[in-house]
């Protein structure tokens, strides 16, 4: 039986440069070494603990967040893969508190990289999905080492973003601007295939994820969506809902992809200094534009996330994200203020009419 799929990655990018002026050598030699080093990684997590101890805790990252030996190793694999090849000017890591300068004696290019080496580590003992998430930058001056100002670019500026999951199949999910792409790794040959030609969320969901034992410090509108999608048929939105969590972003956005959905890591007042959880420049940015790419939308909950101007390199952010009428419903509950103390009868008479709904949610 043919196998379900239509060419390689470099077949992909070999053809993307035929069409795309912009994507050029360089372009296509930081995403095949972006790949080969997500491939690399895929294979030590595969390991489990046969080889050594990867889970185990070495010390904790600038964020304060236990640091395990995988993560440092992964970060280790994306430097080495990706510095030696002249085409990126610096990185910016979840695993490292500055920007990664590339060694003296090697040439600088015009390509800004910024990763979360591996996402979800911390549930690598109980054997879930994790991955890896990139966002790639134009370079505001190529061939020089860049300054911390030169990666506070908002998300539309990115050129590149994609993660790679690793499940029980090893994927690559990709967006160069033109929609959103799925590679599926072939563990006998190694190549990247396409089996996931055009990623499209679904407009509409009847899934949500979020972490429920946080819900006392939720923002009035969130609450208000959670309580909404809780009360189900009988409730304003006139459906039952399913809840979802797996804490582990890449295996949150993947899931959202493949059959719709919503996904909220809102701001909350739990710890002040932390306006949200995720981190905007290398987990918030690369997911926002894949989602965007692929019809659904992605919000800090007031703007889109990919609008926000950073303003450090591990800056945090509340994010929301998923099937676009669903985003668009929590956005527009954040910009009405009367939603600040949820009632459960609060406007039956407004969202019960779902005439009404739809005539906002279409706009
Ligand atoms: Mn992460
Ligand atoms: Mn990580």
């Amino acid at each position: 039986m043919m196998p379900t799929n239509t060419g390689t990655l470099t077949q992909y990018l070999i053809e993307l440069r035929r069409h795309k002026p912009q994507a050029t050598g360089d372009f296509n030699e930081l995403i095949l070494q972006v790949a080969l080093a997500c491939r690399s990684i895929a294979k030590r997590v595969a390991h489990g603990t046969l080889r050594e101890s990867l889970g185990g805790v070495i010390g904790t990252n600038v964020q304060g967040e236990d640091q395990k030996a995988i993560d440092a190793l992964s970060n280790e694999i994306f430097l080495a893969t990706t510095e030696w090849t002249g085409v990126v000017s610096g990185m910016v890591s979840e695993e490292m508190e500055d920007v990664y300068r590339i060694p003296a004696e090697l040439p600088r290019g015009k390509y800004l990289l910024l990763f979360d080496p591996l996402d979800g580590s911390s549930n690598i003992d109980v054997n879930v999905a994790v991955g890896s998430i990139f966002s790639i930058l134009r370079a505001p001056r190529p061939g020089e080492d860049p300054s911390v100002e030169d990666f506070l670019q908002p998300g539309t500026e990115q050129v590149a973003a994609g993660y790679a999951i690793y499940g029980p199949a090893t994927m690559l999910v990709l967006t160069v601007g033109e929609g959103v792409v799925g590679f599926t790794l072939d563990p006998e040959t190694g190549d990247f295939f396409m089996t996931h030609p055009d990623i499209r969320v679904p407009e509409n969901a009847c899934e949500f994820a979020i972490n429920a034992s946080n819900s006392r410090f939720w923002e009035a509108p969130i609450k208000r969506y959670v309580e909404e999608c809780l009360a189900g048929k009988t409730g304003p939105r006139s459906k039952d809902f399913n809840m979802r969590w797996i804490a582990s972003l890449v295996a949150e956005t993947h899931r959202i992809l493949m059959r719709g959905g919503v996904f909220m890591y809102p701001r909350d007042t739990k710890d002040p200094i932390k306006p949200g959880r995720l981190r905007l420049l290398y987990e918030c940015n690369p997911v926002g534009m894949i989602i965007e790419q692929a019809g659904g939308r992605a919000s800090t909950g007031e703007i889109p996330v990919l609008e926000a101007q950073p303003s450090s390199l591990h800056q945090r952010i509340g994010f929301v994200f998923g099937s676009r009428n669903e985003v668009e419903l929590i956005e527009h509950y954040h910009a009405h203020p009367q939603a600040r103390s949820p009632e459960p009868e609060y406007d039956t008479q407004l969202f019960g009419e779902r005439g009404l709904f739809r005539e906002w949610a279409s706009h």
